[in-house]
């Protein structure tokens, strides 16, 4: 996961965050800014500088905010044990390009190998604000990516349903009567041990 690494200057020292089981969700609710940007805008309420630990724009690039084990400041009374992510834009009108929501997830990812089973909610799931926006992808970006088993088990689920198409129906009807296949489930992957067994059969008859 490449972060790019930025230096602020910091108000006061940072502190160290107490214990970590969560990540927070944000949006900017700017349509474009820089994190120089969002670090003067932080300092410019008395904080000791950008408070979130991540920084993600719109072209997938991940910036470095405050260091992912200080204390943040970007949700009211849940800084103690979260790390803040924000992503550049304004989600209550504007919609997630893929490119900023393949990164997110990347990210969401990266931390869990740090974090394994650390919760991930938005920034609206703690204090009064529609933060990350009415548009954010929130379950596209939460949800984890299918094991191969899974992709395996939900490929031949939908391949199982298709029907031999019309020109193979021939030679299929042959191989049946060949005994080579039942030809049940045409369409379904066919492992190589189970192609070898067929050449074997084929090879019989
Ligand atoms: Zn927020």
């Amino acid at each position: 996961m490449e972060i790019i690494e930025k230096t602020y200057a910091w108000a006061y020292p940072l502190t160290t965050r107490r214990m970590t089981d969560g990540i927070v969700l944000h949006h900017a609710a700017a349509s474009a800014a820089a994190p120089e940007q969002i670090h003067a805008f932080h300092l410019a309420q008395g904080w000791n500088g950008i408070g979130y630990h991540y920084y993600v724009r719109k072209d997938g690039t991940v910036y470095r905010g405050r260091p992912e084990a200080a204390s943040g400041a970007h949700t009211e009374n849940e800084n103690w044990h979260t790390i803040g992510i924000c992503f550049e834009g304004n989600f209550m009108t504007e919609i997630m390009s893929e490119v900023q929501l393949k990164a997110g997830r990347a990210l969401i990812a990266d931390i869990k190998t740090r974090y394994p089973g650390i919760d991930v909610k938005g920034h609206r799931d703690f204090n009064a604000t529609g933060c990350p926006g009415t548009n954010f992808p929130f379950e596209r970006m939460v949800e984890e990516d299918m094991t191969g088993e899974e992709i395996y088990t939900k490929l031949n689920e939908y391949l199982r349903e298709l029907p031999c198409p019309d020109w193979a129906r021939a030679e299929l009807q042959e191989a049946i009567n060949a005994g080579i296949t039942d030809g049940t489930r045409p369409c379904e992957l066919i492992p190589r041990y189970q192609a070898a067994i067929m050449a074997k059969r084929a090879k019989q008859g």
